[in-house]
């Protein structure tokens, strides 16, 4: 009889999982704030959104915040603020969700896809400047799954090559790089915070800057009826109407319950840190398993969104990783495989014709005969990384008990491994897909 749940053993968890991962928690004053919103007519209002992005400047140390209608819009706006337009590269990792990169489309610039690094899965510094051609004008950086990127070295190749830097937050609010906050380094950067992200409001997106020159170019973007917030000097005889032909206003169900969330979310994220280094402290000494999270002082994953570790099938015989972590899941341990498909490999970016010019939208207004395959090149580390990673269970609560009755889940399937050899097919990761977020079942 085998010890494995996948193969007829008993399951190692064989309590309720409850509200352990349950997620965003939502309290009674959320519940009263959106119903108030609804009652006065007043979801199209800017007043209690205006609150909202105040106090999330405030939180972030930063000067200004304009909210949107979602993380897309506020990269799409971020893009121009920085005057990303027609002849433009943008550089952006091809492990990320797309709205890093396929806003800069629709703003005429063409996307430029560098590797990740490997320990951490955000923007290699090498990459990023082996990528950096007389066109570049902006990178889009992302706290991949929480992690945050090597922002001391990026900004220093950055203002090297006096290339924007816009900081795509939406995996990791509220963390630290070094003891300062995520979002704080770039030019400008964007949050999603829609429902599935750590600062989970319903739709919704936040842009940061400290450069007036650079919010109120995204006011004139998207945010029509704030034009006369906008100096002379930058919207010349173009007030009134949004430049992007774009409306992105925040909804104020979600704004209202942003500052709640405000309130309670560093108290939130100090409880999932404390359960998530709780489960891989009993996990460090399995040979095979790695966790991906940054030591250095002063640095934070923040929410652990989608959070990441590292599968290393040499120590295990070669058994597969969607092998191994279906066992870890049929123990009862919500331990996912599939992270997002690399960017450069999507038809949008290499042959697809949008807009009917005739030409892969790609390279249009780039000079012509460019080789756009030659731009990005081979990105060994992104198109590996779907068969080495997998996501931790992502603990809402810190509960001693049930977290080390979960890591004991995943001993078991390590301990007895060997077991799943015989029925290993080495099918290749088959859930990734062009989101990280999974669906509802
Ligand atoms: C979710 C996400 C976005 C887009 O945000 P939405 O609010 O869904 O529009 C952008 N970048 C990354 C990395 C994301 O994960």
């Amino acid at each position: 009889m085998s010890k494995l749940a996948l193969l007829g053993g008993k399951a190692a968890i064989d309590f309720p999982e409850g509200d352990m991962f349950k997620w965003p928690i939502v309290n009674q004053e959320m519940e009263a704030a959106v119903l108030e919103v609804l009652r006065d007519g007043n979801m199209s209002g800017t007043d209690i959104t205006g609150k909202f992005a105040a106090e999330f400047a405030a939180w972030n140390g930063t000067k200004y915040a304009l909210a949107h209608s979602s993380g897309t819009a506020a990269l799409q706006a971020a893009m121009f603020a920085v005057k990303l337009g027609p002849g433009d590269e943008l550089i952006c990792p091809s492990l990320t969700y797309w709205a890093s990169a396929v806003p800069a489309l629709s703003l005429g610039a063409a996307v430029v896809f560098a590797d990740i690094d490997p320990d951490t899965l955000c923007l290699s510094v090498e990459s990023f400047e082996k990528h950096i051609t007389p066109r570049t004008k902006a990178v889009v950086v992302v706290h991949y799954a929480s992690y945050p990127a090597d922002m001391d070295r990026i900004m220093a190749v950055a203002k090297k090559h006096h290339i924007k830097v816009i900081e795509d937050v939406s995996h990791a609010q509220g963390g630290y790089y070094k003891g300062r906050m995520l979002g704080t380094f770039g030019d400008v950067a964007a949050f999603s915070l829609m429902s599935g992200k750590s600062f989970a409001i319903g739709e919704g997106g936040m842009l940061l800057t400290d450069n007036q020159e650079i919010y109120e170019r995204a006011i004139l973007w998207g945010h029509y009826e704030r034009h006369s917030e906008v100096s002379e000097a930058v919207k010349g005889e173009a007030g009134g109407l949004p430049w992007g032909g774009y409306k992105y206003r925040m909804h104020q169900m979600s704004s209202t319950v942003g500052r709640i969330q405000l309130k309670k979310y560093s108290a939130e994220i100090a409880e999932i840190d404390q359960a998530m280094k709780r489960f891989w402290s009993q996990l460090r000494d399995i040979p095979g398993l790695r966790w991906c999270y940054p030591e250095d002082s002063g640095s934070s994953k923040a929410g652990w969104y989608a959070s990441c570790a590292f599968y290393d099938k040499d120590k295990f015989q070669g058994l597969s990783l969607n092998r191994f972590f279906a066992a870890v899941r049929a123990e009862g341990v919500p331990c996912h495989t599939g992270i997002n498909r690399p960017l450069h490999r999507h038809p949008l970016f290499t042959s697809w014709d949008i807009y009917g010019h005739g030409k892969p939208t790609a390279l249009v207004n780039l000079p012509d005969g460019t080789d756009l395959a030659a731009l990005t090149g081979e990105l060994p580390h992104t198109d590996r990384a779907h068969s080495r990673v997998f996501h931790e269970p992502w603990f809402k609560h810190y509960r001693e008990k049930e977290i080390d009755r979960y890591a004991e889940g995943v001993r078991k399937v390590a301990e007895n491994y060997e077991e799943l050899l015989p029925g290993d097919t080495q099918t290749e990761e088959t859930t990734s897909g062009w989101a990280l977020t999974r669906r509802r079942s």
